[in-house]
């Protein structure tokens, strides 16, 4: 892996009552000099099954420091971060985390994770590191949700805040399909359990307008911004738009 031709895109999620910008998701960006973009779809699973996801997780933290860290000093909005099965498991990358936030000045409310169901090698065990984040002030967000058990029972047990809905489901919307109906028992269910919601791969109006009149908290996708480099997203936030709150 040349990790100097690592990089991080910011994808903006956004507010579904007053378009503001809440916060990003960091999206690692890998560019081989002789291949050229490669898909995190398609290195991410590599980098784990060899072991390498740790030190490359790091790498994105600090390099999303980089671009970063100012802004998170003085601005109001959030970056998450996606965490493998093996951070989950550990209490290591929330022990660097917690140190260099500290030594930068951030407030940990600034840096949201995102973990997947599928990521969690022993749910008792995910749960544990989960309360270390969650106790410490970060927001926890459940990615790809639907996807997994997703079970009413096992999801209140979790000390999490967010779910992100799969964008299958979002897919789904206005399709009439057997599918198109599951978000909104998905969208019942974490209100029950008072969980804030962003849906994931928002890519038209008429499902950005669904997700409104069901009241989910805010949407991410390409309907809104695409994922862009560092000065690219600064720029966007400075621009047009106001930040608001998840
Ligand atoms: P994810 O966490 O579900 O991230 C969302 C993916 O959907 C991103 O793909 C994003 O570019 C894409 N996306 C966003 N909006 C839209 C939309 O409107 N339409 C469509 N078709 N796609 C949209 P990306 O960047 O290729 O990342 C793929 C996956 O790789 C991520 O899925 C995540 O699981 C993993 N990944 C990315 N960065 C990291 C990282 O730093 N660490 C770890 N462990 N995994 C990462
Ligand atoms: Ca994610
Ligand atoms: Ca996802």
């Amino acid at each position: 892996l040349g990790l100097n031709h690592m990089s991080v895109h910011y994808q903006p999620q956004v507010s579904l009552t007053t378009g503001g910008i809440t916060g990003a998701e960091a999206l690692i960006r890998w560019t081989d000099p002789e291949m050229g973009p490669v898909s995190p779809g398609a290195f991410i699973p590599l980098a784990e099954d060899s072991g390498l996801i740790e030190s490359l997780t790091d790498i994105m933290f600090e390099t999303a420091m980089r671009d970063m860290a100012e802004h998170l000093r003085t601005g109001s909005f959030y970056i998450s971060f996606n965490l493998s099965a093996h951070d989950m498991a550990k209490s290591r990358y929330f022990d660097m985390i917690s140190a260099r936030l500290h030594e930068l000045g951030i407030a940990p409310a600034k840096i949201a994770i995102e973990a997947t169901e599928r990521g969690f090698f022993d749910v008792a065990q995910a749960n544990d590191i989960i309360k270390l984040y969650h106790e410490a002030g970060h927001s926890i967000f459940i990615d790809d949700f639907g996807t997994g058990y997703s079970s009413l029972s096992y999801l209140q047990h979790l000390a999490i805040d967010v779910i992100k809905i799969d964008k299958a489901f979002v897919d789904a919307i206005d399709t009439g399909s057997a599918t198109s109906s599951v978000i909104i028992h998905i969208i019942a269910m974490a209100k029950q359990l008072n969980l804030k919601i962003v849906a994931e791969g928002v890519e038209t109006a008429a499902q950005a307008g669904f997700l409104k009149l069901h009241g989910v908290d805010a949407g991410q996708g390409f309907y809104y911004a695409q994922p862009m480099p560092a000065n690219a997203f600064l720029r966007y936030i400075d621009q047009d738009r106001d930040l608001a709150d998840l």
